[in-house]
């Protein structure tokens, strides 16, 4: 379709003054305005072509350039809209589409179409140990569901009439300069009737929140923060709509002995000074059960001590984006914490006491360890150079 002439559609001559052309548009934007011609389209079309005319024709720089080259002067490329190549009705269709919530012109069936339920998402509270491998678990979830009442329709009778808020037009129209922006009405969501007859149940909605169980599987390793997506397990749509997703986010709770650092696990235990002066084996719990460490003789308190393959499973990403457990598992770091004994038996003192007398000859006092430190640094550092 060719654009028409703008000093024709206003009706006035090429060289008329701002004034006459005001009194043109007034004119005519009173006779074709929509909210006087009621869902007639060439009455919406005519308003549309003499609010375009009569904003370029006022604008003395657009004007000259209509003047000088006509429609092409006015490329939506010069006035700064839009991407290059679009048109001002791609523009105008993209405007109307974003206030429709897109399909500017699927308007009529707005909100009688299927629509789709909403996303729902949910804290997962979750266990170490139950991470630790894969893992199915029943959850409730709090959702919409079809109506069992109404059939999910929202009506038993069916029967509807015509919207007050929008007397049956089904949107609004708002107009700034160019454009003419349509918005569907909230209240009949674009669909000019209402419900006349809702359903007591669910109060015409068509759908009722009820408590659902859905099973979730969750990977081993899964950790605080991750998103699991259950596509379909959502709020149920309103007529023939599909579902929304469910989003789940895991929240692992403190566990009283084990503290989680990525892959790894830390615990502490506590020895004895002659376990640590002597070594020992001894059994320490782990996340599934137990396992054998080995302290060395003359272990220092808060030495860390691993146990390979008793942390958390890693946990990878699949092809498809989707969060899997991987093959590998990290470890178990224990804080050995030597334990200073606090009541002595007389036996006890006694063995210390004479311990204490090798001890006087053999301990290294601060200031000899601090040397040998600095001799270990300087020893190191030439070895670097060599
Ligand atoms: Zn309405
Ligand atoms: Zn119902």
């Amino acid at each position: 379709m060719s654009k028409r002439d703008y000093y024709e559609v206003l009706g006035v001559e090429r060289g008329s003054s701002v004034d006459e052309i005001e009194k043109a548009y007034r004119k005519l934007a009173r006779q074709h305005h929509p909210d006087r011609n009621i869902g007639e389209a060439e009455a919406e079309i005519k308003f549309k072509e003499v609010t375009e005319a009569h904003e370029v024709l006022i604008n003395i720089e657009k004007r000259e350039r209509y003047d000088r080259y006509g429609h092409a002067g006015l490329d939506p490329n010069d006035t700064g809209f839009g991407p290059s190549g679009s048109n001002f009705s791609d523009i105008v269709s993209d405007l109307f589409s974003a206030f429709m919530g897109g399909g500017g012109q699927s308007r009529r069936r707005g909100g009688g179409g299927p629509k789709r339920g909403n996303d729902r998402r949910q804290i997962l509270d979750l266990q170490l140990h139950e991470v630790i491998t894969d893992l199915r678990k029943e959850i409730t979830v709090n959702r919409l569901e079809a109506c069992t009442e109404c059939s999910g329709k929202g009506t038993k009778t069916g029967k509807r009439m015509t919207c007050v808020q929008c007397q049956g037009r089904g949107e609004f129209i708002q107009r700034q300069g160019f454009f003419e922006l349509r918005q569907a009405c909230p209240r009949c969501q674009g669909e000019g009737t209402v419900n006349a007859d809702p359903c007591a149940k669910c109060r015409g909605d068509g759908r009722v929140e009820s408590p659902q169980k859905v099973e979730v599987r969750v990977p081993a390793g899964a950790d605080t923060g991750l998103r699991l997506v259950m596509p379909g397990e959502g709020d149920a749509g309103q007529p023939g709509g599909e579902r929304g997703d469910l989003e789940l986010v895991v929240r692992l709770a403190e566990h009283a002995d084990f503290q989680r650092d990525g892959v790894h696990l830390k615990t502490e235990t506590v020895i004895s000074f002659s376990q640590a002066a002597l070594g020992v084996t001894i059994d320490i719990p782990t996340l599934t059960g137990k396992a054998k460490l080995t302290i060395q003789p003359g272990t220092q308190s808060h030495s860390e001590l691993r146990v390979p393959g008793e942390g958390m499973p890693e946990l990878r990403v699949d092809r498809r984006g989707q969060p899997i457990s991987g093959t590998r598992r990290g470890d178990l770091r224990v804080l050995v914490i030597v334990e200073t004994p606090q009541k002595l038996t007389e036996r006890q003192e006694e063995l210390l006491r004479e311990l204490a007398g090798f001890e006087n000859k053999e301990v290294s006092s601060p200031r000899k360890s601090f040397l040998n430190k600095l001799k270990g640094w300087f020893s190191t550092a030439d070895e670097r150079t060599r």
